[in-house]
């Protein structure tokens, strides 16, 4: 038994905001309410912190199997406690690629045997995210996979879009796309626009998402399947999502902590500044900031993607895309979001809890019965985030040194205290 006392309880679900407590008991919630007294409960002292449902990230790659040197499921989930996440959704896009129901046992396995947080794998929708013939999607969804998708890139083409979505469809299961479009996109490093061409470096025009984004969602009228669009990063992109939206279609998406704090313009010489898909323009990341805070931006998904610093410190050009994102989502949310003003704390949290858990078709709520999966978090709490204390192998983000107001000061997942400042 756990005790969560004296703590302002945030549940968007109940749209609830109370100083109430919390009694955990047997990896569920057994209680919520005023003045609770259990006899022999662990005690956490919540005064002047915010309890939320247990934050899910919708998008992370934890390198497990096969790029060990960069992540392990251990490490990442670890980093992703440290973040205050609970439960995170692993890409497939490992080696081998998860495209198969023995990948994802074994995914389900090692997170079972050295996991910290809930690891909810992602399959592929295609064999070896090739775009050629569908995966294992039926055998996988059996051996727990959540939604599918070939991230690293698109789902190759439409036709072969259709047939993901009428499978996935029978099946109930998401199908998130990173949307590119190739021919577009050819050999670009960061956004196209008047600081790629100062920089002298490869651009990629924000049509390359956007064009993927409206093919997809002609393909979610067609079938009327469920579609998330991962990591979005252009204003074009959300006018496609609340237009499907509008529609009544099942379509939803996720925005990164990086693309709704950094533009195009913070882009350096450094490979901390190269993701997939890159840093936009300022107006679309106004856009997505609007996006985030009316309704039409589903989640915050970190799109954490370690890189062991022997690949990702070298030139520019030569490095692969992506940066760390676990332990610093938070904090970027609360300075960059609420702290500034452009949304209120409850629709925060929403956007780690209520929001991914509904895009996976589950709830999230603080109530009795439910799983005790919490995340505690401070939004007064000052620290400086340093990469070389990370929990993850790898460093490489632009954040480094980086001193934010507000921190996860604990993650609870099934009961059980996951970290704890
Ligand atoms: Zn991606």
């Amino acid at each position: 038994m756990l005790l969560i006392k004296n703590g302002r309880v945030l549940d968007p679900a109940s749209k609830t905001d109370a100083n109430v407590d919390v009694l955990l008991e047997g990896g569920r919630i057994a209680n919520v309410g005023a003045n609770l007294s259990a006899p022999g409960a662990e005690l956490l002292d919540a005064t002047g912190l915010i309890v939320a449902p247990g934050f899910i990230d919708l998008h992370c790659h934890l390198r497990e199997p096969g790029q060990e040197l960069s992540e392990t499921i251990e490490t990442g989930t670890r980093a992703a406690a440290r973040g205050g996440l609970t439960a995170v959704c692993c890409m497939p896009n490992t080696q081998p690629v998860n495209d198969n129901a023995s990948v994802t046992r074994s995914v389900v396995e090692r997170a079972a045997a050295s996991a910290s947080v809930r690891v909810w794998p992602i399959g592929a929708a295609s064999i070896g995210s090739k775009g050629e013939a569908l995966a294992e999607i039926s055998a996988m969804k059996s051996a727990g996979i959540v939604a599918v998708s070939d991230d690293g890139k698109p789902v190759a083409t439409a036709r072969l879009m259709r047939q993901v979505m009428e499978y996935c469809d029978s099946l109930d299961l998401p199908v998130i796309d990173h949307c590119e479009d190739a021919s577009l996109f050819a050999g670009g490093v960061m956004r196209e626009g008047p600081q790629s061409l100062r920089l002298g470096l490869k651009g990629i025009s924000a049509q390359s998402e956007s064009i993927c984004v409206g093919r997809d969602v002609e393909m979610a009228l067609l079938t009327g399947a469920r579609l998330h669009i991962a990591h979005m990063s252009a204003r074009r992109s959300l006018e496609y999502v609340r237009w499907a939206k509008e529609r009544g279609l099942r379509v939803t998406c996720e925005v990164t902590p990086h693309h709704f704090t950094l533009t195009d313009e913070d882009v350096r010489y450094d490979s901390s500044y190269k993701m997939n898909p890159p840093l936009a323009s300022r107006d679309d990341r106004d856009a997505l900031i609007a996006g985030l805070t009316d309704g039409s931006v589903d989640a915050i998904g970190t799109d954490h993607a370690p890189h062991h610093p022997a690949s990702k410190d070298v030139e520019f050009d030569h490095a692969p895309f992506g940066i760390t994102g676990f332990e610093t989502a938070l904090a970027l949310g609360l300075s960059e979001l609420v702290h500034s003003g452009k949304m209120p704390l409850m629709r925060l949290v929403e956007l780690f809890t209520t929001g991914p858990a509904r895009v996976l078709g589950i709830e999230r709520k603080i109530a009795a019965g439910e799983p005790a999966d919490l995340t505690l978090f401070s939004t007064t709490h000052e620290w400086t985030f340093r990469a070389a204390d990370s929990a993850s192998k790898s460093r490489n983000t632009p954040f480094d040194g980086r001193t934010f107001r507000g921190a996860p000061m604990a993650a609870i997942v099934a009961g059980r205290i996951a970290f704890r400042r």
